[in-house]
């Protein structure tokens, strides 16, 4: 047999990226569970609950992943996969009820915001945007004064959040959201489980878009939720089956096949990343830099208290240089780089450099002259000659 979900109960994280979803311990079976590529099950009579019945309600290839996300976020039951992150935010959302409040940050990621936005218009839910790092303003967000005023249903958290990297108090927001009668969603694809984990500070569900580290190769796009809550988990399983927003077998594959470097690419991103951010934030041509891990940002005691590192993506603003705006400097900087990669997304072995306000639907609140840096596993002293002679190509 494979590891048990109690035996590994007791194994660090570590080790259970790489120890879980085997296949039996069995002479000659495969050591990596097979790609299981069939769109029904042979069976007769009534489907139970333990039937596959047909692919979209199960695909066994799912199961190792989702039992390791589980495992790793602390949950009492596996987690969910959804085709990408954002199938993953609309099953989420759909726990709001009819004309139900969400309430949100103000810098959540993009899509997110944009899909909440719309829901709101439509008259469907009631959206509230608040500065996440704001810990009085989001609570009166969640239970305003007044006789006639709404709770709301649902607290949103993302925390860093995508691209400020402003840190929300978990533990505190998430009981004042239960008092309020609010379940709490965290979008944790920023963190890992390695780093944070939103079930053990009070979070009712977790949410990763898995095409960023968890999968960590820039090769698929996936999503997922995981939850203790079994009512919870039965309603999210539900919206994935009738919504039909479920993973390719191939792509669930590649996921537990990058989920097993996990804990190498994080320890190593992260370290990096605290090397580039300090020395960053000490060139004249950046106007100011984010990244919790500097005991000066806004965010540090509050990460400090609640994650177990700072992450890997850090934020610059760059200053206008001669002739050039600060957004013209940061497009010279993006292009003038030849190791770092100028794309979008994040989270993968490879490091990624982005002015966001390049997407029409970045929030207006984001300046324009903002980039962020996702940091990949190459040698820190690369990287670091590479935006040095990137920024070399400003002056200064
Ligand atoms: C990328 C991202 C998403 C959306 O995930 P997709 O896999 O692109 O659909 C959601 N939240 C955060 C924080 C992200 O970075």
């Amino acid at each position: 047999m494979s590891l048990s979900h109690e035996q590994l109960a007791g194994l660090s994280a570590e080790t259970v990226v790489v120890a879980s979803g085997r296949p039996p311990r069995d002479r000659d079976q495969p050591v990596n569970p097979p790609i299981v590529l069939s769109s029904t099950y042979f069976g007769t009579g009534p489907l139970g609950d333990g039937d596959r019945g047909y692919g979209r309600y199960s695909n066994p290839t799912w199961d190792p992943f989702e039992e390791a996300l589980g495992q790793l976020e602390g949950a009492e039951l596996p987690g969910l996969l959804f085709a990408s992150g954002l199938a993953a935010v609309s099953a989420a959302l759909s726990l709001v009820p009819a004309g139900g409040v969400l309430v949100m940050p103000t810098h959540s990621y993009s899509g997110t915001l944009v899909m909440a936005a719309e829901l709101a218009q439509k008259g469907f839910i009631e959206l509230r945007t608040v500065d996440i790092a704001d810990t009085g303003a989001v609570k009166e967000a969640l239970a305003p004064a007044g006789p006639d005023a709404k709770a709301a249903a649902m607290l949103w958290l993302e925390s860093p959040t995508n691209p400020m990297l402003g840190i929300a108090d978990i533990p505190e927001l998430t009981e004042a959201a239960h008092a309020a009668g609010a379940m709490v969603v965290t979008d944790n694809t920023f963190s890992t489980p390695l780093v944070q984990q939103p079930l053990t500070l009070g979070s009712d569900v977790v949410l990763h878009s898995v095409t960023k580290y968890l999968a960590g190769h820039s090769d698929v796009v996936l999503g997922a939720l995981v939850t203790s809550n079994a009512d919870i988990r039965a309603a999210l399983l539900h919206h994935r089956t009738i919504h039909g927003a479920i993973a390719g077998p191939f792509e669930a594959w590649l996921a537990l096949r990058g989920l097993r470097t996990l804990a190498l690419r994080v320890e190593r991103s992260q370290e990096t990343a605290a090397v580039l951010a300090g020395r960053l934030s000490n060139d004249p041509r950046i106007e100011s830099v984010r990244f919790p891990g500097l005991p000066g940002d806004p965010g540090h005691q509050r990460a400090t208290s609640q994650m177990k590192g700072f992450g890997s993506i850090i934020c610059i603003q760059m200053k206008p240089a001669g002739a050039l705006t600060g957004a013209d400097a940061a497009d010279k900087l993006v292009g003038a780089v030849k190791l770092w990669l100028p794309a979008t997304s994040l989270g993968g072995v490879e490091s990624l450099i982005e002015r966001r306000r390049r997407h029409a639907a970045e929030p207006a609140s984001v300046p324009e002259n903002l980039i962020r840096l996702s940091v990949g596993v190459e040698n820190v002293e690369d990287l670091w000659a590479d935006l040095r002679q990137a920024l070399d190509t400003l002056g200064g």
